[in-house]
């Protein structure tokens, strides 16, 4: 089985529709999507269709909780906030009903997904620490957990209670091992590299590689700024910050 796994689209219909291009070329079997579909950028209602047409699975993110008020936004920041105040203005009862019915873990005979970490979900924290790495793995009913909420890919390794951080762009899964993979985010990456990330999960090699693809982004931040979106929000982009 292949597996399309991409996270944190965040309304980016430019970035969006480049990764899905290249994995037309992929073989891909399945898809899943691990959140965050909407806020940030200007095309929610377009990312949401699309979405729900091409994931097998989606899980819930704090952005699309947020948007249909099954999350507070208190525990957003004043720009993410505004962010999602726009892009809820703009569904309908149809994708509020959509993002509202997410839940927030996903689990099959190979993998786990959740947007954060395992420990309370719906708390939506992110797993950027070794302690957080172990925490999760515990949980973890099989080897893999596929996450994101950072925006940044990585790899925990875990072997016993030894945590390992990978940065790589194929990872040869050994099956004593669990790993807890961060696929990085389509629409607003925070590693450095502006180009949108996605996974793929090929269960009979064992392997997982996490890549990036070009897209237009200069129409994506042309679109933030007409929506009335903070100016960050386009000029960010650019940085992959
Ligand atoms: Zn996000």
């Amino acid at each position: 089985m292949r597996y399309g796994i991409f996270s944190d689209v965040h309304s980016n219909l430019e970035a969006l529709h480049a990764v899905l291009s290249v994995y037309k070329k992929e073989n891909i079997d399945k898809y899943l999507c691990i959140g965050d579909i909407v806020g940030y950028a200007s095309n929610p209602l377009e990312c949401i269709k699309i979405v729900r047409e091409t994931a097998d699975f989606c899980v819930a993110g704090n952005h699309d909780w947020a948007a249909v008020n099954k999350f507070s936004l208190d525990f957003f920041n004043p720009i993410a906030k505004a962010a999602v105040v726009v892009n809820s203005k703009q569904l309908s009862k149809e994708e509020e009903d959509y993002l509202s019915s997410l839940g927030l873990t996903y689990e099959d005979e190979y993998l786990t997904l959740v947007h954060g970490t395992l420990q309370e979900a719906g708390f939506f924290h992110y797993l950027v620490s070794e302690d957080e790495a172990i925490k999760t793995a515990r949980l973890m009913k099989t080897n893999l957990c596929f996450v994101g909420h950072t925006h940044r890919p990585e790899i925990f390794e875990i072997e016993k209670d030894v945590v390992s951080i990978l940065r790589l762009e194929c990872l040869k899964i050994n099956k004593n091992h669990r790993y807890i993979i961060n696929v990085g985010s389509v629409g607003q990456p925070r590693d450095g590299n502006w180009r949108a990330a996605y996974c793929i999960f090929d269960s009979e090699k064992r392997e997982v590689y996490i890549k990036r693809i070009e897209y237009d982004i200069k129409t994506t931040q042309k679109k933030i700024l007409k929506a009335g979106l903070p100016e960050f929000l386009a000029t960010r982009l650019s940085f992959g910050r």
